[in-house]
């Protein structure tokens, strides 16, 4: 009896749970990378040649010599390439060597992975539902395109979505992926890789106009009115979702399922 009920527990957190690979910092290809706590609690780094625990403002340095190396889901931690950049994550890691360079890979979930896309691509100062709809676009890429990458699902730069830290509980990105949980974008049953880029010119474009032949969706040229009335150039692809006009949208009044049966007719949210 305890048995079984043990095996339920497991099954509804593997139900719940739907992480993504995402490998990180790569762009820099540094041979090294300093390790530390950025939670309250300390870190158990699993080497080939034990385990190692770091504690308060421990660092373990790196190297990609050394690997392979790793930490368990649930950690929470910052890596730094010194002189360059540091960012926290919360997740497992796996070090791996490539070449010269260090292969670090965050597998995260899926939530955190969204509230984190949000938090570093949203247009400043963009209310609720165009975050919302942000969210829902962020959650549709990572479903529709795993696999993009040999080491890992997805890259952190905008090859693929960009990510920074993951926002705070709280936060504004943080609840527009709380509130879509689980949303997205569905075309014939299945999830479209949701384009977005920041300003449309006052006309979103078809896949076709693009030149692109990579979707089962073959997205619209929409009219964007607050686009068309700003006159400022286009800024990025102009396919999919336009970030300044749902912001626009937004501030009138539209809630984010509005939002995106308007840059994307046709798609159900799901
Ligand atoms: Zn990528
Ligand atoms: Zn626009």
């Amino acid at each position: 009896m305890k048995a079984a009920a043990h095996l339920l527990l497991l099954a509804a957190s593997a139900a719940g749970a739907e992480p993504v690979r995402i490998q990180v910092l790569g762009l820099f290809r540094s041979p090294l990378a300093d390790l530390q706590p950025a939670g309250a609690g300390p870190l158990i780094v699993e080497t080939p040649r034990g385990n190692v625990v770091l504690e308060g403002r421990a660092t373990l340095r790196l190297r990609a010599a050394n690997a392979p190396a790793a930490l368990p889901p649930g950690s929470r931690f910052r890596l730094r390439i010194p002189g360059k950049i540091d960012r926290d994550y919360h997740g497992a890691l796996r070090v791996q060597e490539d070449g010269a360079a260090l292969a670090l890979v965050v597998e995260m979930e899926i939530e955190t992975a969204v509230a984190s896309v949000v938090a570093a691509e949203s247009v400043p100062g963009a209310p609720p539902a165009a975050l919302q709809a942000q969210a829902v676009v962020a959650r549709s890429f990572y479903r529709a395109l795993r696999g993009r990458h040999s080491r890992a699902d997805f890259c952190d730069t905008t090859h693929c979505q960009f990510l920074r830290h993951p926002p705070r509980a709280g936060s504004p990105a943080r609840d527009a992926a709380l509130s879509t949980r689980g949303l997205t974008l569905e075309y014939r049953g299945r999830a479209i890789e949701a384009f977005f880029s920041s300003r449309c010119g006052g006309r979103t474009r078809a896949l076709a106009e693009a030149g692109w032949a990579i979707s089962a969706y073959p997205y619209f040229a929409v009219e964007c009115a607050s686009c068309r009335r700003d006159r400022r150039p286009a800024q990025g692809h102009r396919v999919g979702l336009c970030q300044h006009g749902a912001a626009a949208m937004a501030r009138g009044g539209a809630g984010f399922r509005q939002i995106l049966a308007h840059y994307f007719p046709g798609a159900e949210v799901r």
